[in-house]
């Protein structure tokens, strides 16, 4: 079982995206998913449709202010093996209401932590989808994780976000999570008419190396149509470039597990 993040305090890179996709794909390849919607804008929760959450405290926030158990809290989604626990804006609340207390950094992972030695093997993986922002959810994310995948838009300035990132996953592995790893780095919405985005690609495989995947998510409408439908685009329209390009992430991630077992 492995407790992976999604992560990028830029908003609109393709966090959200990556994990319901990614979600789906290793769903469809029999894996048991558990989805950590861990943002309060629930971008994940809608796009895996789950529509009526907005005031329900069945949410990751019940579990994380102590009136709800991990259990309580799972919901299936229509995909087969995907499991989701939702997210909605009483999320953005906690940051203030937990102020006074010094291990809430660490609350998710006690949950987590809880949960998992109930339910030993249930789930092949957890995906955490994390708000735009290094804010204390981001951090509860970063303390909770096995490793972490951090798409990159193929834009501007996309690498100079970055390394504010990795400067503040440097300071949670020395302090909070010596595990933590970064698995790999995923360049989304690229645009092969546009020069920039190979510019950003080069720069990036550059200076990554083989942490960045082979694997190019395109700039694809199907992708931001899917999400209104609530349902990933492998399901909505399985054959459209966008579907295609995380089919092949998909695969080069749990090929990625393979070669590298648990050490990923
Ligand atoms: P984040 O979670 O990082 O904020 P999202 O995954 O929500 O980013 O993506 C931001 C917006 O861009 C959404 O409307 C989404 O549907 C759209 N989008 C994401 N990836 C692509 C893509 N490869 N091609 C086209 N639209 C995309
Ligand atoms: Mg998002």
């Amino acid at each position: 079982m492995q407790i992976i993040s999604i992560i990028n305090q830029k908003g609109g890179v393709g966090k959200t995206t990556t994990v319901i996709n990614l979600a789906a794909g290793l769903a469809q390849q029999q894996k048991k998913i558990l989805v950590i919607d861990l943002d309060p804008q629930g971008n994940a929760t809608t796009g895996l449709g789950l529509s009526n959450m907005q005031n329900s405290s069945d949410t990751i926030y019940g579990v994380l202010n102590g009136t709800k158990s991990i259990s309580d809290v799972i919901k299936k989604t229509k995909v087969e093996n995907l499991d989701l626990i939702s997210s909605n804006v009483d999320l953005s609340g906690l940051e203030v209401e937990t102020a006074g207390d010094n291990e809430r950094a660490f609350l998710l992972k006690v949950k987590l932590t809880a949960y998992l030695n109930d339910s030993e093997g249930f789930y092949d993986y957890i995906l955490i989808d994390c708000p735009p922002s290094l804010s204390l959810l981001t951090v509860m994310a970063l303390v909770s994780s096995n490793s972490l995948v951090v798409p990159l838009q193929a834009e501007f300035f996309a690498l100079e976000g970055v390394t504010q990132l990795l400067k503040t996953i440097d300071r949670i592995k020395i302090n909070l999570n010596p595990e933590l790893k970064i698995r790999g780095i995923l360049l989304t919405m690229y645009d092969k008419r546009n020069k920039l985005s190979s510019q950003v690609e080069k720069e990036a495989r550059d200076y990554f190396k083989e942490k960045v995947y082979i694997t190019i998510i395109p700039r694809n409408v199907r992708l931001s149509e899917a999400p209104s439908h609530g349902m990933p685009v492998l399901i909505y329209d399985k054959s459209c470039p966008g579907s295609k390009s995380y089919f092949s992430f998909t695969d080069e991630f749990i090929n990625q597990e393979q070669k590298i077992g648990s050490a990923a």
